[in-house]
């Protein structure tokens, strides 16, 4: 049988064995001076010493992390060009109804070009 308790606790002392000659973290104490000793991982460290993320390996893994720590997005490249645009739009707007007269920033002198260039290119002017 499987379950009786000597053949188990010979499975416990087998896996105990192999536990015990894991490789171990070599870091020293800051204090003492004496290797960690604890079971180490692949890169040879323990958990407490050297275990810490070495950040994303793939374009995906990248967009995920980034994607973790996305907030609202109201200061994203996308929203605040958006942003740009509908202000120079107002500022268009704006100097329009002034008759066309005064001061127009580049911003919306751009957004004027960019409205043109739609409109001709869609056949409206
Ligand atoms: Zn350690």
């Amino acid at each position: 049988m499987a379950n009786e308790p000597l053949e188990r606790a010979s499975q416990r002392l087998a896996a105990l064995a192999l536990a015990n000659v894991a490789p171990r973290c070599g870091a020293r104490g800051r204090r003492s001076g004496e290797p960690c000793r604890a079971p180490a991982m692949r890169n040879g460290r323990c958990r407490f010493h050297g275990g810490r993320s070495t950040g994303p390996r793939t374009a995906e893994g990248l967009q995920r992390s980034k994607r973790a720590r996305w907030k609202h997005g109201h200061y994203s490249q996308e929203t605040k060009a958006e942003n740009a645009r509908t202000r120079a739009a107002v500022l268009l707007v704006r100097w329009l109804a002034r008759g066309g007269r005064g001061p127009l920033s580049n911003a919306a002198q751009d957004e004027l070009a960019d409205w043109f260039a739609d409109a001709s290119r869609s056949g409206a002017i």
